[in-house]
């Protein structure tokens, strides 16, 4: 793959990603010669983030990897076409695009009912939600109950800060008991749902 990176004076070619079998656009990303190499290797498509300014791994945190189905140069060779089988929401909104139209907000909590659910099953024991998991439901339960109860606490204050963070905590270690029960939020909605259309 010869691509003219020295036409950029940063040695970053554009990278348009499609999903090889939709054929939907789904992100833009800058590619180095070593990206492009650390890609072919591997099968994982890899970028080089200007905000990490370090080689980046699209999924590296999320698990959403881009496995790489073909390179294609256009017509001068300085911009690279990817096509690649997303393994899961590209953007890091939750959305399946970065063009999408989704909605952002609701998209984030599928997010990270995803995010949990990679912790839970993932490798990593260090991390917080793989060890709450570890410790058991009655763990996590309990931890929702003090949750609450920071959050009880906090609107009594009144910083705001103080009580959202205490709000999203509880939402985040609500969203886990959830996984605990194997249970979604979309199941939750479903019966909040229901119980609107019996009014
Ligand atoms: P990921 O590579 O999917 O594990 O996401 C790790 C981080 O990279 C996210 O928290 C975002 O900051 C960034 N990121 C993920 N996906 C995109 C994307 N499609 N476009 C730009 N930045 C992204
Ligand atoms: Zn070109
Ligand atoms: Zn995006
Ligand atoms: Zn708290």
């Amino acid at each position: 793959m010869k691509v003219d990176f020295k036409k950029y004076v940063d040695g970053l070619a554009p990278a348009i990603v499609q999903d090889y079998t939709t054929q939907k656009v789904l992100m833009l990303g800058f590619m180095n010669e070593e990206s492009l190499k650390k890609t072919e290797e591997t099968g994982l498509v890899t970028f080089y983030s200007r905000s990490k300014k370090r080689l980046w791994t699209k999924g590296e945190e999320s698990g959403n990897q881009l496995q790489l189905r073909q390179i294609l140069l256009d017509c001068d060779k300085d911009t690279l076409l990817i096509k690649a089988d997303p393994k899961g929401p590209v953007c890091h909104t939750g959305a399946d695009t970065c063009w999408s139209e989704k909605n952002h907000k609701e998209d984030f909590l599928n997010y990270l009912e995803h995010i949990i659910e990679l912790r839970r099953t993932g490798v990593d024991e260090k991390s917080y939600v793989r060890q709450l998991f570890n410790k058991g439901i009655n763990k996590i339960a309990q931890k929702v109950g003090e949750e609450a109860v920071e959050l009880i606490i906090e609107s009594k204050d009144v910083n705001q800060a103080l009580f959202l963070n205490e709000a999203a905590d509880l939402l985040f270690h609500y969203l886990i008991l959830l996984q605990a029960k194997d249970c979604s939020l979309a199941d939750v909605v479903k019966v909040l749902e229901q119980r609107h259309q019996s009014k």
